[in-house]
């Protein structure tokens, strides 16, 4: 049986700007967040709700990166081709010396 998972709580948990390794983001966090209980380290640091985080890397999402195709493009598909190529060439010459 899958895990369930009480989103509501998990949106009021906090972050504190510590626990942050992205450095705008821990930037931001440490700048506007408002003084509280980490949910992950216990310190009482500025924090922001984990809502507030989602929201923010949601619109950088949305803002720095678009979804490319699944497959590849002719350009791709002629180098993963060649690059097999070549890699099987590599390997008949290795295996003969
Ligand atoms: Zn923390």
């Amino acid at each position: 049986m899958p895990p369930t998972y009480d989103i509501d709580k998990i949106k009021k948990r906090k972050l504190c700007f510590t626990c942050i390794g992205e450095a705008f983001l821990k930037d931001q966090v440490s700048k506007q967040g408002k003084c509280g209980e980490c949910s992950y380290c216990n310190e009482k640091l500025e924090c922001f709700s984990i809502e507030k985080l989602s929201k923010l890397i949601e619109i950088a999402f949305e803002t720095h990166y678009y979804r490319t195709s699944d497959q590849p493009t002719a350009y791709d598909y002629a180098m993963m081709k060649e690059f097999n190529k070549t890699g099987t060439v590599r390997a008949k010459q290795l295996s003969m010396q």
